[in-house]
């Protein structure tokens, strides 16, 4: 019996170290838990996430923007120029129940779609603020929008948007059950100029990553997932607050700090690729699936295999 399982975790990892694109994800990657021997990281904490006494809130404060004159609006008003927007509300009570959580987060995306704090919200076609399910148990976050999210106004919908659906599928959710943002909410561009070019995208540069950061640090605290999963080096350096490599950076949880909010209670976050620099290396594939099957046993998730 022994010898019968050891072959075939054996046979699954060498499937899914065979994989070559992002078509082959669930296929190599679902079938099999076995890629969790190949993981070198600091296993997570096994203790239970502490829980928020029923009935206690927490007030979140969002102090007042400072926005550097490179980051003033480009746009202006009849009330004067350099208006600067803030954050829907000044104080949120947590945590929230459902219908508290959508319509925050609804009052937020309505913010974020007008936003001109920096001056990415100059050259957008569409903010993204995000979507997914209000009481996510998993959220990932992204750097920022790319060509065909700004056309469609959604996160992760083009070829590195597929390739993370499917990573979902192999966890063993769907991307109903998971909430998708980026730390930026519009799209950066090499060249503002041209949006209808393609590969035209960049990461968001420091000072946008500044202005828009209040926006994420909200939806994870009214959301208030058990795990962030950081996509990518830019998210998990904005949100791990480490400048590290994001190859020392994976592999381990950290506990979430946030600048601007006081969580509900602990959030551990976790570092992986970006979906596209997968499309672009699909060696790497097996460490994000060791990363993901860190989560995926903190959660008792049995991943897609049947
Ligand atoms: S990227 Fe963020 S801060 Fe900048 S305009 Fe868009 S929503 Fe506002």
């Amino acid at each position: 019996m022994a010898n019968d399982s050891l072959r075939r975790l054996a046979s699954d990892l060498k499937t899914f170290l065979a994989a070559q694109d992002e078509d082959e994800f669930i296929t190599a990657a679902a079938p099999s838990r076995a890629a969790a021997v190949v993981s070198g990281g600091e296993q997570p904490a096994s203790k239970p996430l502490p829980k928020m006494p029923e009935g206690e809130t927490l007030t979140v404060e969002f102090p007042r923007a400072v926005v550097s004159p490179r980051q003033t609006p480009q746009t202006s008003s009849a009330a004067g120029p350099a208006a600067i927007q803030q954050p829907p509300s000044a104080a949120t009570q947590l945590p929230m129940n459902t219908a508290q959580k959508t319509a925050e987060l609804a009052q937020l995306a309505e913010t974020i779609k007008t936003c001109t704090r920096c001056p990415l919200g100059a050259t957008r076609l569409n903010a993204v603020p995000g979507e997914g399910n209000v009481n996510a148990d998993v959220m990932f976050v992204g750097e920022g929008p790319g060509f065909d999210e700004d056309r469609q106004g959604r996160p992760f919908v083009g070829r590195a948007g597929q390739l993370l659906d499917k990573m979902i599928v192999a966890m063993g959710l769907t991307r109903e059950q998971v909430f998708i943002a980026n730390i930026a909410k519009c799209h950066p561009m090499t060249d503002p100029l041209h949006p209808e070019k393609h590969g035209n995208d960049r990461a968001p540069n420091a000072e946008e990553i500044a202005c828009c950061r209040k926006y994420i640090e909200k939806q994870i605290a009214v959301i208030c997932p058990k795990y962030v999963i950081a996509l990518g080096g830019v998210a998990a350096k904005a949100l791990i607050a480490d400048a590290k490599s994001l190859g020392a950076l994976r592999g381990k949880f950290y506990d979430l700090h946030l600048d601007s909010v006081s969580l509900p209670r602990p959030i551990k976050i976790l570092a992986t690729f970006h979906p596209a620099a997968l499309l672009r290396n699909p060696g790497w594939k097996k460490d994000a699936w060791t990363d993901l099957q860190m989560v995926m046993d903190q959660l008792g998730l049995k991943g897609a295999r049947k």
